[in-house]
């Protein structure tokens, strides 16, 4: 009797420790870069299984596979919709078809840039906004143009020839104003949907229009992936925000769908609301695609002049809320910055290092 009562204490505390600290994390994927010898081994001793770098150099991405490889680490090229420089190498003299805004947030643009105070008055850079407007200081592509699904295929056709790269990455897919493009081929494209769906007002009208669009953008660019080589995976971060629906991300047909679940700055999330988006970043994972999986982003920057600090029992808090809301998958943005940084990186170990000890 004393023996068995014993028995069950030792098993409860056990229990209780594992609920608390260990979870049931399966992935943990990194987005930064850095020379492959030095970053690779330092992500796999606290437990990475990926990166994804926004590099789309064969040779630089042939070493990373390389190094990767030998540490069990996949790697992934990023493709990212604010790549104009990308577009200028590719497209030479051809002007890059640019996103653009109205009149109210080009002034909230001027406004954001102007703003030199640190953490620039709560801006969020294409997060939740904080201020009354707020739009991203990074130009765009737009993708109702398509010359820019082409250009794009292009850059997902050469990258996937690089020999055991495991897949490709989208990043920045999404709106510069949060909600919809404003060009003039964005306006006509839009006109024409309109006439398919005579019956929606038209505010409801640009808010379904904007969100099918860049759905299928993304969903087109994902089966052209697969197309070209089969066993690519694909991953992505939904971002910047699209407000009338920021938790899209189960209606996009990619392997490995990352949705932020706590954002970098202040005001830092709740627990609460980290569990809750967490709840439906993998509880509704497989709602239009069965074989998608839900990913939680994490942001973490340790640079302590630019942005406040996470300290280590702000992200233990965030770690385990993506637990309790059900989830078995992380991104962390930047890699970089978890490496940099040692209270960052125990953090991390404890969640995700295996074996454990
Ligand atoms: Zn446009």
């Amino acid at each position: 009797m004393t023996l068995k009562r014993v028995a069950c204490c030792v098993c409860l505390i056990l229990a209780l420790e594992s609920a608390q600290v260990e979870g049931q994390f399966v992935q943990l994927t990194g987005w930064g870069g850095g020379k492959p010898e030095e970053i690779v081994p330092q992500a796999a001793e606290i437990g990475f299984n990926e990166i994804i770098v926004w590099n789309q150099s064969p040779d630089y991405l042939a070493q990373l596979v390389e190094v990767g490889r030998k540490h069990n680490i996949g790697i992934y090229s990023s493709i990212f919709l604010s790549d104009v420089k990308g577009w200028m190498k590719r497209r030479g003299g051809i002007a890059p078809p640019l996103q653009e805004m109205d009149a109210r947030e080009n002034a909230a643009l001027e406004r954001i840039q102007a703003d030199t105070s640190k953490g620039k008055s709560n801006y969020q850079y294409g997060g939740e906004p904080v201020q009354s407007i707020e739009v991203l200081t990074y130009p765009m592509l737009c993708f109702h143009v398509p010359a820019v699904l082409e250009f794009f295929k292009e850059q997902i056709r050469d990258v996937l020839a690089v020999p055991g790269l495991k897949g490709i990455a989208f990043d920045f897919f999404g709106y510069r104003n949060y909600q919809c493009c404003r060009c003039k081929e964005s306006q006509a494209a839009f006109e024409e949907w309109r006439k398919q769906h005579p019956d929606l007002e038209p505010g409801k009208a640009l808010e379904q229009f904007s969100l099918e669009t860049l759905v299928n953008f993304t969903n087109t660019l994902a089966d052209y992936a697969h197309s070209v080589r089969r066993e690519a995976r694909v991953a992505c971060h939904v971002y910047p925000v699209f407000l009338p629906e920021p938790l899209y991300g189960n209606r996009l047909n990619v392997d490995y769908c990352g949705q932020t679940a706590a954002w970098y700055f202040d005001p830092l999330w709740s627990r609460e609301k980290i569990r809750d988006y967490s709840r439906v970043i993998f509880g509704q994972e497989k709602k239009h695609f069965p074989k998608a999986e839900g990913v939680a982003l994490v942001g973490v920057y340790t640079r302590p002049k630019l942005y406040p600090v996470k300290s280590p029992e702000r992200l233990t808090l965030e770690l385990q809320a993506i637990l309790d809301g059900g989830g078995d998958r992380v991104q962390v943005c930047s890699l970089n910055d978890v490496l940099n940084d040692k209270d960052t990186r125990e953090v991390f170990k404890r969640f995700f290092k295996r074996p454990r000890p």
